[in-house]
């Protein structure tokens, strides 16, 4: 490291709190050493409360760019001089990028996920997808796909604060792309059956799956699953959730979170650099399997 580092190291900075548990800083500066890249990747504890200075400070300091995370993913748009389509529509931003003193926010949690898809051999390009939930991982992924080319999106949410987030996630994809997609009740079992079975891949992006609602899944029963769909998990924590379980034994092509996670970060990385992230490579350092 001290070799590594010098008078012309320069910084690319992760904003968020907590965020001493998170691998992103491990999987940057791995890949930056493989690639001999002279930059380094560190995380900050920055709230909402000094959210606003962090960005003038990385201004000041001409940080190559940054990550963020919550709770400040929503709320860093308005520090910022531009924002990506993307980041628009979706109304978060994870990746800011100094463009000489400009600060371009992007979302790249959409981008890692449809990238890990086509990682995988999966081409969800014209087809249908059906998507349960509406939260910040949701909305990234749904507002990625429509842009993207997914020609239909059926959101399931509960009907809690974030099902009226999923009606505003159709409005967005039906006025500004050319994918149609339609807002459902999940308790509405007959709709969750039908919408499945006409869809080519059906994805989870809950926190259904991970502590503290380990062991559980949304899915009432096996039956709403065939061989040949296709299931993805946004969580990776555990690798395996009982939704994937559920999908293994009936035989689906199924992913866990892990590729999301690595190619949002891709994304930031060719952002930054102009370089490809060695994903292999960091699949192997980083013991990232996300399927079978
Ligand atoms: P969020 O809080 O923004 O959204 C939570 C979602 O879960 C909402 O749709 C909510 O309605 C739903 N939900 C909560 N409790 C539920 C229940 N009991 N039954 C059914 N639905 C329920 O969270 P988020 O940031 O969107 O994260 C969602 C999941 O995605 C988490 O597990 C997170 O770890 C994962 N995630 C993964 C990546 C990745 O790179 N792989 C990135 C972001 C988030």
């Amino acid at each position: 490291m001290a070799e590594r580092l010098t008078g012309h190291t320069e910084l690319v900075g992760l904003m968020a709190y907590p965020i001493r548990h998170s691998s992103s800083p491990a999987m940057h500066n791995e890949a930056f050493a493989y690639l001999g890249i002279d930059m380094a990747y560190l995380a900050f504890e920055v709230d909402n409360s000094t959210l606003e200075d962090a960005i003038k400070g990385m201004r000041a300091l001409k940080l190559v760019g940054s990550n963020v995370s919550m709770p400040n993913k929503t709320v860093v748009g308005q520090y910022l001089d531009e924002l990506s389509p993307a980041a628009k529509l979706i109304g978060a931003v994870n990746t800011i990028v100094n463009d000489n003193g400009r600060l371009i926010g992007h979302c790249t949690d959409g981008i890692g996920y449809m990238q890990s898809l086509k990682d995988y051999d999966i081409d969800v390009i014209g087809k249908k997808m059906t998507v349960v939930g509406a939260g910040g991982a949701a909305t990234a992924i749904e507002i990625q796909a429509a842009l993207d080319g997914v020609a239909e999106i059926s959101i399931f949410n509960i009907k809690d604060k974030f099902y009226e987030v999923g009606v505003e996630t159709c409005r967005k994809i039906n006025e500004n792309t050319s994918c149609k997609a339609t807002m459902y009740d999940l308790a509405d079992h007959e709709a969750l059956r039908r919408e499945i079975a006409s869809s080519y891949l059906l994805a989870n992006a809950t926190g259904m799956g991970m502590k503290p609602l380990e062991g559980k899944t949304w899915l009432p029963d096996k039956s709403y699953l065939r061989p040949d769909l296709i299931v993805t998990d946004t969580v990776y924590a555990p690798a395996e959730t009982e939704f994937l379980r559920i999908a293994k034994e009936v035989g689906c092509k199924n992913m866990n979170g892990f590729g999301m996670m690595l190619f949002q970060g891709a994304a930031g990385f060719k952002m930054w650099t102009g370089q490809d992230m060695p994903i292999e490579h960091m699949k192997e350092v980083l013991g990232i399997k996300y399927g079978d």
